[in-house]
């Protein structure tokens, strides 16, 4: 048996949107050219990719749950250019050039479909604020200054009287500012993308896969009602990817938590005082990340949890004290607007690896895979899942070289207890480290 997405169902981003259209189910025997698992951005992308370069193939895209129910539909809404903060402190500058070229290639990709499809999900090339609290963030900002330099990255520092402007509190005492991040509405995004897919891709919902097998030179798909045979599967299951036997001890299910309130009254705006439409991750790794939204709404992102059963990891008391922990941060930040309640909480899941390392390509005959995003999957997931395809159907290109020379093979980690201790030591301890931007 394997374990699948157990996700809340309270995420706020997926909570406004219009009501979705029934699901359409995995049902008796399907026979296809390529099958896709999780239609989360990898393999929304995948998908559509395939469809460009076969488009007499037969596709068909399944998941366990509904379009934008996954994480890709219930993160921050940052689609970040930059390389992971890992990544960025690679010796080697070539592959951070790279990292770079790809995500852009990304976000042009992303931006391209909501033009095309007029996807109402609030993108906006907005860029990022990179917010220090005390001396601690300072010093993590003085360090992101160096690698901007390295990289030959535009930044602009932000002073606090212009911080405060913007985001409406004076809890920040400086920040970088990056120009070349996105901001969305990640349900509405995603939500928009499965509605808008190619003609010849099949979309198949609420459709959990719970087996794989190997039977004349076919892969067969084993759904609750119905099989899907196939000679190419295209695993775009993130952590999951591990349910099936592959980089079984390679993986880290790693959780994290938002909140987020209702949108500000008219009122409530005079009294918040900043502007609409702005993102800010923590200097300090393991703080608070924040948004205004454009339609008023102010959003929480901390915590992060090891979950080795998914959500069913996390009872209703973590889910209380992750509220009350939002609480405190929202108030620490705008206390004029104690009266504003937080309406949703939701956490999410996504892959890491112990060396940071994402994984992308052939599994074995007839089984591909683009597994651990490291926490930054919305441009990741879009061109890991595009060149998936590429490769899948053998087409050359400087990116799928590019995604091949910066992607390798996540490090084992230790058996347990001591994978689950040190996890939590880990956890720990960057809480700690970073509680002034919590
Ligand atoms: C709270 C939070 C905030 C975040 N903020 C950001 C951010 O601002 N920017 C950013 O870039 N990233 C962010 N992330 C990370 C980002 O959401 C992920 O990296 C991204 O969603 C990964 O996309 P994916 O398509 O690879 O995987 P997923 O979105 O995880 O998609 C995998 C899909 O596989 C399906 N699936 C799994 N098992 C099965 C099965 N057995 N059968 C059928 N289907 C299956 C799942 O239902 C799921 O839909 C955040 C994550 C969280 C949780």
């Amino acid at each position: 048996m394997i374990n699948l997405p157990n996700d809340d169902k309270s995420c706020g981003w997926y909570s406004v949107l219009p009501p979705a259209e029934p699901a359409t189910k995995l049902a008796a025997t399907q026979k296809a050219d390529y099958a896709i698992i999780g239609a989360g951005f990898a393999g929304l992308a995948a998908a559509r990719r395939l469809a460009e370069l076969k488009p007499n193939a037969r596709i068909i895209l399944v998941d366990a749950q509904r379009v934008a129910e996954g994480a890709s539909g219930r993160n921050s809404g940052f689609v970040i250019d930059l390389p992971h903060k890992f990544s960025l402190e690679h010796p080697d500058p070539e592959l951070k050039q790279k990292l770079l070229g790809l995500n852009r290639t990304a976000i042009a990709q992303l931006q391209g479909l909501v033009d095309k499809y007029n996807i109402d999900c609030q993108w906006s090339a907005a860029g990022k604020y990179q917010g220090a609290v005390g001396s601690r963030g300072e010093a993590h900002l003085n360090h992101f200054e160096q690698l901007m330099k390295n990289l030959g990255e535009t930044y602009r520092w932000v002073e606090k009287e212009e911080l405060t402007k913007v985001l409406g509190t004076n809890y920040y005492s400086r920040a970088i500012f990056t120009p070349g991040s996105y901001l969305m509405q990640p349900a509405a995004l995603v939500q928009g993308m499965g509605k808008n897919l190619p003609k010849n891709i099949e979309l198949l919902e609420e459709s959990p896969i719970r087996d794989l097998q190997k039977s004349d030179g076919k892969w067969i798909l084993h759904g609750d009602h119905g099989t899907i045979i196939t000679p190419k599967v295209l695993l775009a299951t993130s952590i999951f990817t591990k349910e099936f036997g592959y980089l079984k001890n390679r993986l880290l299910p790693v959780m994290t938590f938002a909140s987020w309130t209702r949108p500000l009254t008219d009122e409530e705006m005079k009294r918040y005082k900043g502007e609409l439409d702005w993102g800010l991750t923590p200097a300090d790794h393991a703080g608070t990340t924040l948004r205004m939204t454009a339609d008023r709404r102010i959003l929480i992102r901390n915590t992060y949890k090891h979950v080795p059963k998914y959500g069913k990891s996390i009872g209703n008391e973590t889910r209380q004290w992750v509220q009350t922990d939002h609480r405190r941060a929202f108030l620490a930040r705008y206390p004029d607007l104690a009266d504003v309640p937080l309406t949703h909480t939701w956490g999410g899941i996504y892959a890491i690896s112990r060396n940071f390392t994402n994984f992308f390509g052939q599994l074995e005959d007839g089984i591909y895979a683009s597994a651990c995003d490291n926490g930054v999957g919305a441009a990741w997931g879009t061109i890991s899942g595009t060149l998936m395809a590429d490769l899948v159907v053998g087409a050359d290109s400087q990116n799928l070289a590019d995604i091949q020379y910066v992607t390798g093979m996540p490090n084992l980690n230790p058996p347990e207890p001591l994978l689950g201790l040190g996890v939590k030591f880990r956890i720990n301890l960057a809480k700690w480290q970073s509680r002034s931007e919590l």
